[in-house]
């Protein structure tokens, strides 16, 4: 049965996964009035047997009562899978929108993407709004942080309704601001995801670590809300959270889950994207990598296992003392990764000439997103103070915070290599901080030269500008 509107609704969710069906829940929730559409049916009846559904939800079983069910201009948010569903919603609605109507598209897209529907979207007068979404199921039901982007003349028409759904950071801000044109909305999205990937595994390589040395799952989980009283940072605290929670019959949960970790490709998009734009986010791309690695495990890695038959990797020293290193190592490791994913969203605001607000974007991603955490509050003074800031590496809570954090960090690495344990995002975090801190980067200068021996691709001195070549035939 279908529940009929007394009056057309504000706002249409179409798709009805865990984000549409939450946002939708949550656009009531704050006095919105929302059209719900979902391909196939299944989820719509899900939708409708939420208890106590609000009377501000109505339910649709076919596009054009869909559309038709909307206020004029119409508002359409778009919660589908990312890819080609997308470009196939966006066919099968734009002939039933008229002139003035927006799109938010809140998926997981890539910005180009974004930049194309856009276009195309424009070119029947609709304006389009590439929106990133973050916070998971939990956020986009209670407060999600969101990154519009796209016509910004379409940004008045939906910017009440967003700022109301979205969460509240530290200061009590919405965390939703307007990002800037064409798809970088959607590209601060997925370089939010991409520093949650760094973030993340740099978090399991503790972990391990801590495992290495023999501690159980409540010791690491009580190590966790230790460090996370100083960090505040909400990966931090749900680690905690699933290092203490028990399978069925009490034993921990961990012990019984398949070492594969997925991925949905934002990860990888962030890589790619920063190569684009001829930035190196190695501690982010470790993330990437190891899951990937973590996924060959059938075709690859139990063969290797069986081969090479060595021990579980095991650490010696005290847990205690271990710990009082591992708090700053990986508080300089998280800096590092922040600071990666910063630079390339300063990169593209200026390549792309998008102009993101980068103390902003550290605001929005204060709350309800997944990588929230107090170093943002740091962040966000540091663009404040200094605009044209070049690198984080140089504001001063950056500086005192690696300082104080990578002579640890180096001896976490050093064990956990020599100990036979990867540690790649960790490694990654020193091996950039080194790069970045060398007086003479003397292996760019031996590939200078291979470079030019068997290409002559030239090579720069450092003792008068030019470009030189040699003659490499006369030994
Ligand atoms: P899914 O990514 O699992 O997608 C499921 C939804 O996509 C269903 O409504 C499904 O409809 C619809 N869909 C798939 N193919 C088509 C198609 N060809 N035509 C119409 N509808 C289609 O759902 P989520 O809610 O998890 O995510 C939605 C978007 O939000 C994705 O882009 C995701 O990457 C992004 N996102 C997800 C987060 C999360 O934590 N889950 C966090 C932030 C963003 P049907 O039921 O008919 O198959």
């Amino acid at each position: 049965m279908i529940r009929k509107t007394k009056a057309a609704c504000q706002i249409g969710m179409y798709g009805l996964g865990p984000m549409g069906r939450s946002l939708a829940l949550n656009f009531a929730d704050h006095g919105y009035s929302v059209a719900t559409y979902n391909f196939t049916a299944d989820l719509t009846w899900q939708l409708m047997s939420v208890p106590g559904l609000a009377s501000l939800v109505t339910p649709f079983f076919n596009e054009r009562d869909f559309v038709a069910g909307l206020r004029q201009p119409r508002t359409v948010m778009i919660m589908v899978k990312s890819g080609a569903p997308v470009d196939e919603v966006l066919d099968r609605l734009l002939p039933m929108l008229d002139p003035g109507d927006v799109i938010i598209e809140g998926g997981n897209s890539d910005f180009r993407d974004t930049a194309r529907r856009q276009r195309s979207v424009n070119e029947k007068g609709v304006m389009y709004i590439g929106s990133g979404v973050s916070g998971g199921e939990e956020g986009a039901r209670r407060g999600p942080s969101l990154m519009p982007g796209g016509n910004v003349e379409a940004w008045p028409v939906v910017k009440e309704m967003l700022q109301a759904i979205a969460a509240r950071n530290q200061q009590g801000r919405p965390c939703c601001e307007w990002i800037g044109p064409e798809g970088a909305g959607h590209f601060v999205k997925t370089h939010h995801n991409g520093i949650e990937y760094g973030v993340m595994q740099i978090i399991g390589e503790v972990c391990w670590f801590m495992r290495a040395l023999g501690m159980s799952n409540d010791e690491i989980a009580d190590a966790m809300d230790n460090w996370n009283e100083t960090l505040k940072a909400f990966l931090l605290e749900i680690t905690a959270d699933v290092l203490r929670a028990q399978d069925d019959d009490g034993s921990p949960l961990l012990d019984h889950v398949l070492d594969v970790a997925g991925a949905k490709g934002t990860g990888a998009g962030t890589v790619v994207s920063a190569l684009d734009l001829g930035q190196s986010v190695n501690i982010l791309a470790a993330g990437v990598a190891a899951r990937l690695m973590s996924k060959n495990r059938r075709r690859r890695r139990l063969e290797i296992r069986d081969l090479y038959q060595l021990p579980e990797p095991a650490l010696a020293g005290g847990h205690e003392e271990w710990a009082a290193k591992l708090g700053p190592a990986l508080e300089a490791a998280f800096a590092l990764a922040y600071a990666q994913g910063f630079t390339t969203l300063e990169e593209a605001s200026m390549q792309y000439g998008w102009g993101l607000n980068l103390p902003q974007i550290a605001s929005i991603w204060g709350g309800g997103c997944i990588i929230r955490a107090d170093i943002l509050n740091e962040i966000s003074a540091a663009y404040t103070a200094n605009p044209t800031l070049d690198t984080l590496l140089v504001a001063p809570a950056f500086v005192e915070c690696i300082r104080r954090g990578v002579p640890a960090l180096r001896e976490v690495v050093s064990a956990a290599v020599l100990a036979g344990l990867p540690v790649p995002a960790m490694n990654s975090a020193l091996s950039n901080f080194d790069s970045m801190r060398s007086p003479n980067l003397v292996l760019a200068g031996v590939i200078a030269l291979l470079r030019d021996l068997f290409g002559a691709h030239t090579f720069q001195r450092n003792d008068r500008p030019g470009v030189f070549h040699r003659d490499w035939s006369k030994g």
